[in-house]
């Protein structure tokens, strides 16, 4: 079956703060943009409990209620939505062509928001089942899969915030969380670990490495873990029906590798003043982008500069890209100095305004 083509000013991959935030602008901006949702719609919020530190929020709002706030907005402006998945692009030239099963999607300006996705240990028993215990007593969402085990004795893999706020949370359901990491002290911020410490539900387990997570879909899912102590190399088994792995996220940009300029991690780099990645039309923002911060806000912020980059873009103003330089979607590169612009063809001409010119078509 022919797949159907569809031509937007601005496509948007990703529906989470940045990637709604940018659709929200770009919408007001009257570019109609497109959004494709992907495998999560709303991103990581959606998979979260309470979000305290949302400005305008003072009593906090769960994460999928913010979302679902983010999303009206968006449609409010006329955002239209996809939901669907891009398996392979091509970023050669412009219109940018996106594939996904049913659609041909050409976009004159792409905004990656494609976000981030939880981290695996890649041991044994980790796997989605039936490789693995992956939904039988494995999982990376408490969130998602905290209610599974009530009364049950579960442990948490990992030092940072995710861990803790894991571990809290699954104090809720479980009869006991204990917390394993691979070195003697939390990566977790203060206010995080504090919670943790003073859980009465929550145990400690420092320099421990999990090597395997045992049990069988058989007799149940998980029945305990294999962990080696990291100072001594002594392994042990230790018995558990739960095993949520919170060891932080990899960014979804697996399909522009070929593409976009990347961190190792695979974080998409962007100029300094800009969202503008290598590919002149192209920018990214929120976790698809930002090693750093990685927050809802600063998704939001970014996804906000990314759109009013794509806007710029679009309207043949000059945009910063990483050498320093400004680049418009007709080719003409504008020198870090401003004082010369390159054509397409090469010639270089001069940018500064001599003395009465200024007053052509001015005052
Ligand atoms: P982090 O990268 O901060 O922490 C990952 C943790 O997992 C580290 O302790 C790390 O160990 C451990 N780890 C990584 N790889 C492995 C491995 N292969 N084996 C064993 N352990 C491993 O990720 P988070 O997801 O916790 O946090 C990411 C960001 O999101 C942070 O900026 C955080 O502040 C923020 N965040 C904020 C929240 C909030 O404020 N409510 C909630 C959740 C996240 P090691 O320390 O040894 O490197």
């Amino acid at each position: 079956m022919a797949k159907e083509i569809l031509h937007r000013e601005v496509v948007i991959i990703g529906s989470g703060p940045a990637g709604l935030t940018a659709a929200i602008y770009a919408a007001r901006a009257d570019l109609k943009p497109l959004v494709i949702h992907g495998p999560q719609p709303g991103g990581q919020l959606t998979i979260t409990t309470e979000v305290e530190n949302y400005p305008g929020f003072a009593e906090g709002i769960q994460g999928p209620a913010l979302m679902e706030q983010f999303e009206e907005q968006a449609r409010r402006f006329g955002t239209e939505f996809l939901i669907t998945f891009v398996g392979e692009v091509d970023l050669s030239k412009r219109p940018f062509i996106l594939q996904t099963d049913e659609h041909e999607i050409r976009a004159e300006t792409l905004i990656v928001a494609s976000g981030a996705s939880a981290k695996w240990l890649g041991i044994p028993g980790e796997a989605p089942a039936p490789q693995g215990l992956g939904g039988m007593g494995v999982s990376a969402c408490a969130t998602c899969d905290g209610f599974f085990f009530r009364g049950k004795s579960i442990v948490v893999v990992g030092g940072g915030d995710t861990a803790m706020e894991e571990a809290n949370f699954l104090t809720r359901y479980a009869s006991r969380v204990t917390l394993i990491h691979r070195r003697d002290h939390l990566r977790a911020s203060k206010i995080m670990q504090d919670k943790a410490f003073k859980n009465p539900k929550i145990d400690f387990l420092w320099n421990t490495e999990v090597k395997e997570i045992l049990g069988t879909p058989e007799t149940g899912g998980v029945t305990g873990v294999r962990l080696a102590n990291l100072e001594t190399g002594e392994e042990s088994t230790f018995d558990c029906e739960g095993v949520f792995i919170a060891i932080g996220h990899k960014p979804n940009t697996d399909i522009f590798k070929d593409w976009l300029e990347m961190d190792d991690v695979g974080y998409i780099k962007t100029a300094g003043r800009s969202m503008a990645t290598n590919v002149s039309g192209v920018f990214a923002c929120g976790d698809a982008q930002d090693s750093f911060y990685r927050q809802a806000v600063t998704a939001a912020g970014t996804g906000c500069m990314a759109a009013i980059d794509a806007e710029r873009y679009l309207d043949n103003l000059p945009v910063p890209i990483a050498s320093g330089e400004e680049i418009t979607i007709e080719g003409e590169i504008v020198s870090a100095d401003h004082e010369q612009i390159t054509m397409p063809d090469g010639e270089v001409i001069s940018n500064i305004v001599e003395e009465g010119e200024a007053a052509v078509g001015g005052d």
